[in-house]
């Protein structure tokens, strides 16, 4: 597989993007290794996390964790809104469209911006049921 970056992703890479493409669950490393697993049994998890990497500075895939947080991987690379399970650290998407702020230059303290992440945090609907 060539992408329109111009350079070429092993099969690993092209397995991994794949499976992750495939799932709305913001898997962590250690998810994506089971997934990946199936389909490659001779993988290693340090494959799998390397390739991640390699992803993610790609700007194939992209990387969310709130600090202290396990890192999670989602397929989607465009910026989108998340909600952040403060239980148990689960992520979704925002299921509509909402709009990403953009702040004028002269707001940035100075700053270039590189990316945005607008994140909510919350309770899943697994967490509200367990603590009912
Ligand atoms: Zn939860
Ligand atoms: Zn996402």
């Amino acid at each position: 597989m060539t992408t329109d970056m111009g350079f070429r992703l092993s099969k690993q890479r092209k397995v991994i993007l794949e499976e992750l493409k495939k799932v709305k669950t913001h898997p962590t490393a250690d998810e994506v290794y089971d997934m990946v697993r199936k389909i490659i049994p001779r993988i290693s998890l340090g494959t799998v996390y390397r390739n991640l990497e390699f992803l993610c500075g790609k700007g194939l895939i992209l990387k969310l964790g709130a600090p202290g947080a396990q890192k999670r991987f989602d397929g989607t690379p465009e910026p989108h809104p998340h909600i952040r399970c403060a239980v148990c650290t689960s992520v979704a998407d925002v299921d509509c469209d909402i709009e990403i702020p953009v702040i004028p230059s002269e707001c940035t303290s100075g700053y270039t911006i590189l990316s945005t992440n607008v994140e909510f945090v919350g309770v899943c609907p697994d967490c509200q049921e367990a603590r009912q």
